[in-house]
C-alpha cells in the first residue's frame, strides 16, 4: 500500500514538473499554456481533425464555437503542426494553446469516443458478420449451441469472441467473466446482477482468448503476473459498445472481467426510468428549477448514474451549458462537456469542480460527493444559480443529510441548497413470457388494502384496485430464471423549511425519516410493494433489497 502511495506521489510530482516546464516554454514563444487533463474537451471539436493527423502532428482541436476553434499542440512551431494550423485557418479562427505530451496523450484518448470512421482501428473489434445472427444467441443455451459447432483453434479466437460479445449483448449481460479453474476456463455472464455459467474452454484455447483480448485492449501480452486494465470498442451494426477490461493473475491463470457499456442502457427518457406517475411529476417539477442540489443515494450498482444521466438528457438543449466531472466517464453524451477525475495530475472532484465553475455552467453533474470540500463547493454552486446533480453513499434518502454532516459540512448551508434526495435500488422484472398468475390470500388482501389506505394522497389508488400478483417460473426466453430485465424502486425526499430546522439541529436519520414520511414520502419498500401488486416484480425481490416487508397494523 505504502509503495503504491509513493509511486503515485512520484508520478504526480513528475507530471507537475512536466507541466511547469511546458508552461515556461509556452511563455517564451508567446503562447498560452493549458493542462488538458483539467480542461473539458468536446468530442464534436475533436472530430474536426482525424485521429491519425492529430497524432502525427501533435495537435488536437479541443473546442469549437461557431466558426472559432481552440487547438492544443505540443509544439506550434513544428513544421507538421504549423501546416495543420494553416489548413484549419482556412475554415476557422484558430486560437493556439501549448500543452505537454502527457496532456496531448490524455486528449488523444478521447478519440475512442468520437464517431468511428473506419472499422479496422486497433483496439476495435467488428461484430457485423452476417453468419453470426443475433436471433440464434438470444438465450445462454443458444450461445452454448453455437460455440459447440465451432472449431476451437487459435485462428478462430476472433470469431469465438464475436459470438461471445454478440451473445452477451443479446442477453443484456453487463459483464463477461473468464475464470480459469485448473484444467479449463469458465465463461460466465452477469445478467440482471447475477452470474450465469455459459461455457468452458480448454486452457490451451483460453490462452488464445487471453492474448486476443489483451491485444484488443492495448495491454502487455508478456505480462501475466500483475493486474492490467484497458478498454476497446465493439462496433455493431446499430451501435458501438465500449468494453472496460480488467485482467488479473489468479491461482490457475489470468482472470478476465469485461464490463460492457451499452449506450442503449443510458439513453433513457425520464418516462423509462420506472417512476410511478406521481413520482415522475415530482421529478419533472424539480428539474424545472434553475438551481439547487439533487442528490441520489444507494449502493454501487443501484442505477444512480443511469437516473442522473436521464436527468441530463432531459435538460439538454443547445442554450444550456452542462458540465460533468466523473470517475471515470463511462458513457459519452453528445452535447455535454464531460471531464474525468485524474488523481495523478491533481484533478480530483474538489479541484475539478472548482475549475469547472469558472466555465460558467448552468448544470453540473458531480459523480460523487465523498469529501467536505467537494460537498461545500457543490452546495455553493447550488446556492448561486446552478442546478447540481450528485450522489452520496447512503442507504436511504434520509441517510444523505447525516452523511453530509459526517463529512463536516456546515449544517446551515445544506438545507437552503438541497432540493431533492432520491433513494433507489434495482429489482428484477418478472419475465412476461412465463410469469404465473397467483391469487392473493385473504390475509394478504387485507394487508395490501390497509397498506394502500395509509399511502399518501398523491398515489393514485385506483391504479391498484385489482391486485395483480404473479410468481416467477422460468422459460428459455429468460434463461430459466423467471426474470428479465430490472426496474428501479424509488423514494423521493422533498425538502421543506421544517427539514432545514432538523438539519441545523443535526437530529439524525430517524428524525429526518419521520419528517419525510409525514411530508408525503413513499419509501423504496412501499414503491416496491406497489410494483409487486401491479405484476412487475415479486415480494421476494423487494425484500432482497429493502429487508423484510413490514405490514402496518
Ligand atoms: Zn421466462
Amino acid at each position: 500500500m505504502l509503495d503504491k502511495n509513493i509511486i503515485s506521489k512520484l508520478s504526480r510530482i513528475r507530471r507537475e514538473s512536466e507541466e511547469r516546464t511546458v508552461s515556461r516554454r509556452a511563455a517564451k514563444i508567446g503562447k498560452k499554456y493549458l493542462n488538458l487533463s483539467t480542461t473539458p474537451i468536446t468530442i464534436e471539436a475533436l472530430a474536426i481533425l482525424p485521429e491519425a493527423v492529430a497524432k502525427e502532428a501533435g495537435i488536437v482541436v479541443i473546442e469549437k464555437k461557431a466558426n472559432r476553434i481552440a487547438v492544443a499542440a505540443i509544439d506550434p512551431k513544428n513544421a507538421k503542426t504549423e501546416k495543420v494550423i494553416r489548413d484549419l485557418e482556412n475554415n476557422y479562427g484558430v486560437t493556439v494553446f501549448v500543452v505537454s505530451e502527457s496532456s496531448l496523450k490524455y486528449a488523444l484518448d478521447y478519440y475512442k469516443f468520437a464517431e468511428k470512421q473506419t472499422e479496422d482501428i486497433t483496439g476495435e473489434i467488428s461484430a457485423k458478420k452476417k453468419e453470426i445472427k443475433e436471433e440464434d444467441l438470444l438465450t445462454l443455451d443458444g450461445i452454448k449451441k453455437f460455440l459447440d459447432k465451432e472449431e476451437l483453434s487459435g485462428s478462430k479466437a476472433n470469431e469465438i469472441l464475436e459470438i461471445i460479445f454478440k451473445g452477451a449483448l443479446a442477453n443484456r449481460a453487463s459483464d463477461i467473466h473468464f475464470e480459469p479453474t485448473g484444467k479449463e476456463a469458465k465463461l460466465r455472464l452477469r445478467i440482471d446482477g447475477l452470474l450465469h455459467d455459459v461455457y468452458t474452454f480448454e486452457l490451451k484455447f483460453y490462452s488464445f482468448i487471453v492474448s486476443r483480448i489483451k491485444l484488443l485492449s492495448g495491454l502487455k501480452l508478456n505480462v501475466s503476473n500483475e493486474p492490467q486494465d484497458g478498454r476497446f470498442t465493439i462496433s455493431f451494426t446499430q451501435k458501438d459498445v465500449e468494453v472496460r477490461v480488467a485482467v488479473a493473475p489468479a491461482q490457475f491463470g489470468e482472470v478476465i472481467v469485461m464490463r460492457l457499456l451499452d449506450p442503449d442502457a443510458i439513453n433513457l427518457d425520464l418516462k423509462q426510468l420506472g417512476l410511478r406517475e406521481d413520482d415522475l411529476e415530482i421529478i419533472e417539477k424539480e428539474l424545472k428549477r434553475p438551481n439547487g442540489l439533487i442528490l441520489n443515494t444507494g449502493p454501487t450498482g443501484s442505477g444512480k448514474t443511469t437516473t442522473l444521466y436521464a436527468f441530463l438528457q432531459h435538460k439538454k438543449t443547445p442554450e444550456i451549458k452542462i458540465i460533468t466531472i466523473e470517475d471515470p466517464i463511462e458513457y459519452r453524451i453528445s452535447g455535454i462537456e464531460q471531464t474525468q477525475v485524474d488523481e495523478e495530475s491533481g484533478y480530483d472532484f474538489a479541484s475539478g469542480l472548482k475549475s469547472l465553475m469558472r466555465q460558467d455552467p448552468d448544470i453540473i453533474l458531480v459523480g460523487e460527493i465523498r469529501d467536505k470540500e467537494t460537498a461545500e463547493i457543490g452546495i455553493q454552486a447550488a446556492l448561486t444559480g446552478h442546478l447540481v446533480f450528485s450522489t452520496v453513499h447512503a442507504n436511504s434518502a434520509s441517510g444523505a443529510v447525516p452523511r453530509l454532516l459526517d463529512l463536516n459540512v456546515k449544517p446551515v448551508s445544506i438545507g437552503p441548497a438541497l432540493n431533492l434526495i432520491i433513494g433507489q435500488r434495482l429489482v428484477r422484472r418478472l419475465c412476461a413470457n412465463c410469469r404465473i398468475p397467483k391469487t392473493a390470500t385473504n390475509d394478504l388482501e387485507d394487508k395490501v388494502n390497509n397498506f394502500l389506505r395509509k399511502l399518501p394522497g398523491r398515489v393514485n389508488k385506483d391504479d391498484y384496485k385489482e391486485i395483480k400478483l404473479f410468481e416467477a417460473k422460468g422459460c428459455p426466453a429468460c434463461n430459466g430464471t423467471g426474470f428479465k430485465g430490472r426496474i428501479a424502486i424509488y423514494e423521493l425526499l422533498k425538502t421543506a423549511p421544517e427539514m432545514e430546522d432538523l438539519i441545523i439541529k443535526q437530529t439524525g436519520e430517524t428524525a429526518i425519516y419521520r419528517f419525510a414520511v409525514g411530508n408525503g414520502m413513499t419509501t423504496m419498500q412501499q414503491d416496491g410493494i406497489l410494483k409487486v401488486i401491479s405484476g412487475i416484480t415479486t415480494f421476494n425481490e423487494v425484500e432482497n433489497v429493502t429487508g423484510p416487508i413490514e405490514w402496518e397494523e
